[in-house]
């Protein structure tokens, strides 16, 4: 077999003990680069698994003006070496059969809720990239997922006033009516940045009475 993302030739056999595995779709240089990447809770903060300065979580820091907040933010792996490479070659070179590697080894959560919601991109990022980089990663991991949230697209700011500017400032929205109350949902994004998108999405769903919203992001 030959390793999804290095190219290389992998020469691990079949025996017993690995006969019922899922076999590996990444060489084991690229397995460990990988683990590598794995976040140490204990350093990072305990909301948003950022990076801590002196004690401080500036990413919380900047969305301080946000009353919601999830129940849970799953981050496993931090947005650097060979993760970074591996969505960097899926996202934008739009290598598509890497959906299947980032489902692989992704550490998912207990799937025990009502809904999975994959985070919406504007139509314009999804149509330019051919592929919408969540529900790719979902389906190859076969979760049933919802498509209720979408992305507006971006308007060029001088085309608005401020009154307009402030109204869209949040682009994301409720697909149509459906009854989201007492229901438990976990919010699939790929990258967890400036956490204001996931923030946004959160304040849509919180406002249709929902029970628990906990957060998955495949890097943080
Ligand atoms: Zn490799
Ligand atoms: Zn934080």
């Amino acid at each position: 077999m030959i390793c999804f993302l290095c190219r290389t030739k992998n020469n691990e056999r079949l025996d017993f003990s690995n006969l019922f595995e899922r076999p590996h779709l990444l060489c084991e240089k690229c397995r460990i680069q990988l683990s590598e990447c794995k976040i140490m809770t204990d350093k990072r903060c305990s909301y948003c698994k950022g990076r801590l300065i002196d004690g401080n979580c500036m990413t919380c820091e900047h969305l301080s003006d946000c009353l919601v907040r999830f129940d849970h933010i799953y981050a496993p792996f931090c947005y650097d070496g060979l993760m970074k490479a591996l969505i960097q070659q899926y996202k934008f070179m739009r290598d598509v059969a890497l959906s299947e590697v980032i489902a692989r080894y992704m550490i998912w959560p207990p799937l025990m809720y009502d809904l999975i919601v994959p985070m919406p991109s504007s139509p314009d990022n999804d149509q330019a990239r051919t592929f919408n980089p969540v529900k790719y990663v979902l389906n190859a991991q076969g979760i049933d997922y919802c498509d209720i949230l979408i992305m507006h697209n971006r308007h060029k700011q001088f085309d608005l006033t401020k009154k307009e500017r402030f109204r869209i400032a949040n682009r994301i929205a409720l697909k149509d009516e459906i009854n989201l109350e007492n229901k438990r949902i976990l919010l699939v994004d790929d990258i967890y940045t400036t956490g204001r998108t996931a923030h946004n999405a959160a304040v849509k769903l919180f406002h249709s009475k929902i029970r628990k919203l906990d957060m998955l992001t495949f890097a943080r």
